[in-house]
């Protein structure tokens, strides 16, 4: 095949400008971003190999190579992993498939744009632009590359301007070869960081790439004098160089490491290395397990929970190996799926290294280390909650919602974790804004207070602007703020908190026992017997959208509010079905009337006029438009309710 010239995908030139200007200025991180491509692609030819030996042809001493060369100034990384054939290389290097790489720039942009500095470390490789960082110091990058148990081989090129060639080559053997020709300023005497110089690039390797599991190869020049037989130092001869092939990295597996000899930093530089987190973490788990089932695992909980936790791209999962070789990325089976944010690996000897995944991920031995793993992980959650709230409060900020899904996903899976998490869980309320926890809210209630009371909106300003919460706020009852569309579902979930029962301040009664609220709800009763017939004849104007009309207890000034009733779904319930395209959970509208409002004189007035009248149906439909607005649902019609209220208006 002849050279083909092709343009690079839109968004890779922006990606590839902001690489090649500007933005990053700790440049060395590419070598640990192609090493790091290269150790992953010999990942994958072994993870091939477990099902189909033949792909290795014979050659299975996995090996990365760095060839600097100071005549022509390049870099050379090559690899004898899986490679890619030409559409691969055409779907992987030409375009950005990533939707993350998209977040990327845009967030890339924005920091630009607002002019805040960019914390290249933390953001580049985070979103899969690795391969790209080869542009930050070299003008001209060539991959040359065959797939594994495939012959032909292609040759990339690009100086990054646009545009890439392609065409067929010869590769000897399989796996891929990076050359980037180096920018002026990267190689030399006088360059700051000379990429071409041997001991730059093994202290790069050293300080980056330590772990990476396959050997990172390079020849060394050495120079030594000359000796005798008897090994002694010949005199006034002169040096010769000697070529001398050295593993730069140590390959020693971090986690079989004595806990005692790991430094942070190199906690930290593993997570940057194997799973592509930028931050120092949040915590770590490192630990021996010997029982029923031996193992050892270094768990992450990253200091930031990415961008997709919640989204279906986002992959979970942890990695496994069985005596330090790797088996599997990504092994979902350990942990239940409400913990995806945590990372890390589980080596155990007791896990078969040539079982196929699906016969693994029955195994009882990953079972029992995934609970047992679930159970660390929360036991060292409670105690961060008790010991050193300010960091709890950073991780419920990064990962409550998870938490809250954990809870709600309980009503499936069972079991008594449900106890465990409901005393993880954190609501901000209307006593300050600040968090509190079940515990602490059911500590401080007065004893008169039998409820645990809730209210749920878009935020602290909907909520505090709720009819709903007039009442309670007069009262001084404390109530819990659901801001999430998950929160209601795990409340619904715990049901009960030391015996107390929650109360949304939008469904059912609110249940007030004082002698006030009595009084009130006893007047409310008579109110409403002797207007009867004007309850049941606004529900029949709004052809009985509403389950009910009521005369509300809980209305302080607004008049009018909606709620649902205590045994079905919530109206905000409805919303979040509704936004899930499952519009089948309707919530049983009770519409309630505050009898104090002078609204409430003028609807009986109207009605005396008589129940068919135009003008008595137009102020029920207003009446319900407006309190479905108020929960934040739209009206069915809007433009119609925005005409009657303009006549009205006009009068
Ligand atoms: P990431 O590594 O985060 O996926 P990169 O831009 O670094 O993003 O690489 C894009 C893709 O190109 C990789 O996912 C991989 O499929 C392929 N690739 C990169 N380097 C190599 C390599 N040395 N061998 C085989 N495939 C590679």
């Amino acid at each position: 095949m002849a050279k083909e010239t092709h343009e690079f995908q839109a968004e890779t030139k922006q990606l590839l400008n902001l690489m090649i200007h500007s933005i990053y200025t700790n440049q060395e991180i590419f070598l640990r971003e192609l090493v790091s491509n290269a150790s992953d692609a010999i990942d994958k030819l072994h993870f091939e190999s477990l099902q189909n030996q033949d792909i290795l042809e014979g050659n299975s001493d996995f090996e990365i190579f760095l060839v600097p060369d100071k005549d022509s100034h390049t870099l050379t990384i090559s690899d004898n992993g899986i490679g890619m054939t030409k559409a691969e290389v055409a779907e992987n290097i030409g375009t950005i498939a990533k939707s993350g790489t998209k977040a990327f720039l845009e967030q890339l942009q924005k920091a630009k744009e607002e002019g805040t500095a960019v914390n290249d470390k933390d953001m580049i490789g985070q979103f899969g632009v690795g391969f790209y960082s080869a542009f930050m110091v070299a003008d001209k990058v060539t991959i040359v590359t065959r797939k594994a148990g495939t012959q032909e081989a292609v040759r990339w090129e690009s100086t990054g301007d646009g545009t890439y060639t392609l065409e067929d080559c010869e590769k000897e053997s399989r796996g891929t070869t990076i050359t980037m020709h180096l920018g002026e300023e990267f190689y030399g005497d006088k360059a700051e960081n000379d990429f071409t110089d041997a001991w730059t690039l093994e202290s790069l390797i050293k300080k980056y790439s330590d772990y990476v599991r396959y050997p990172i190869k390079m020849n060394i020049e050495k120079e030594e004098m000359p000796r005798d037989d008897e090994g002694k130092i010949i005199e006034g001869k002169d040096p010769v160089k000697k070529i001398e092939l050295k593993t730069l990295n140590s390959m020693q597996p971090l986690w079989t490491k004595n806990k005692s000899e790991i430094k942070e930093e190199q906690y930290n530089e593993f997570l940057k290395n194997q799973f592509h987190e930028w931050e120092a973490p949040m915590e770590v788990f490192h630990n021996k397990a010997e029982g029923s089932v031996e193992y050892t695992y270094l768990l992450y909980i990253p200091a930031k929970a990415p961008f997709n936790l919640y989204h279906t791209d986002y992959e979970p999962g942890l990695q496994l190996y069985s005596r330090h070789v790797f088996i599997m990325d990504k092994c979902k089976d350990l942990l239940p799926d409400y913990l995806r944010f945590v990372k890390g690996l589980v080596d155990s000897p007791d896990l078969s290294l040539n079982i196929s995944r699906e016969l693994l991920q029955q195994s009882r031995e990953l079972k029992t280390i995934g609970k047992s793993l679930e159970k660390t992980i929360l036991k060292s959650l409670e105690r961060k909650l008790r010991n050193d709230r300010e960091a709890y409060e950073k991780f419920w900020a990064e990962y409550g919602k998870s938490i809250k899904i954990g809870i709600y996903n309980s009503i499936y899976t069972g079991g008594d974790i449900i106890n465990k998490l409901k005393e993880l869980v954190l609501f901000t309320s209307s006593k300050e804004n600040k968090n509190v926890s079940l515990k602490e809210y059911v500590e401080r209630m007065p004893e008169s207070q039998k409820k645990i009371y809730y209210a749920t909106g878009a935020d602290r300003a909907a909520i505090e602007a709720l009819p709903q919460m007039e009442l309670l706020k007069e009262k001084g009852l404390e109530v819990l703020y659901l801001t999430d569309s998950v929160d209601e579902f795990a409340i619904e979930a715990i049901r009960t908190y030391a015996d107390k029962e929650f109360q949304s301040i939008s469904r059912g009664d609110l249940d007030l026992e004082d002698a006030e609220s009595q009084e009130v709800k006893k007047e409310a009763e008579e109110i409403a017997k002797e207007n009867g017939d004007l309850m049941t004849d606004i529900k029949e104007a709004l052809d009985n959208k509403v389950a009910e009309v009521k005369i509300s207890t809980r209305l302080k000034n607004s008049a009018v509010c909606l709620v649902a009733d205590a045994n079905g779904p919530s109206l905000s319930m409805e919303q979040t079905f509704a936004a899930m395209d499952n519009p089948m959970f309707k919530a049983k509208r009770i519409m309630e009337l505050n009898p104090k409002h002078a609204l409430f004189n003028r609807l009986q007035e109207l009605h005396t006029k008589g129940k068919d009248t135009p003008e008595f149906k137009d102020y029920c439909e207003l009446l319900y438009s407006q309190a479905l607005l108020i929960e934040g649902i739209m009206p069915e019609n809007p433009a119609d309710f925005a005409n009657k209220l303009a006549a009205l208006m006009a009068k």
